[in-house]
């Protein structure tokens, strides 16, 4: 499959992976939009979020426990932060394996652009 994430996930393509697990991964965005941006992805290959089904409801709600703990341990869980999912094109989408966007370190604005 010629997905991006998931060669990131097998390590075909280098990642500065942050935090691994048995379904979930963590790496640095490629092109941050703030102080900390992690993209935090399933092993499960899930293109969008209307691909998603009842059996990875368990996977979906780890994505985002993981980007609490990181929020946490990075500090900027209390101060606050932004956890952002794109679908399709008109939602920004630009990768086709679901991610979670945790952004971390600088006061956001809403509504968000
Ligand atoms: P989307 O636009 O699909 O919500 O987010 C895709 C994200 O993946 C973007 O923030 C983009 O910077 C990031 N990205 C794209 N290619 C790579 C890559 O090869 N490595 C990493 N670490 N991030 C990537």
């Amino acid at each position: 499959m010629d997905c991006l994430f998931c060669k990131i996930i097998k390590r075909e393509i280098p990642a500065d992976i942050v935090y691994e697990d048995d379904e979930v991964l963590a790496f640095n965005d490629i092109n941050p939009q703030a102080p900390t941006h992690i993209l935090i992805i399933p092993k499960k290959h899930i293109a969008t979020l209307n691909d998603i089904e009842e059996a990875d409801l368990a996977i979906i709600g780890r994505l985002q426990y993981t980007a609490a703990k990181l929020a946490k341990e990075r500090g900027f869980a209390e101060d606050g932060y932004r956890v952002v999912m794109n679908c399709n094109e008109m939602g920004g989408q630009t990768v086709y394996h679901i991610h979670m966007h945790l952004m971390g370190g600088r006061e956001f604005t809403w509504p968000a652009g």
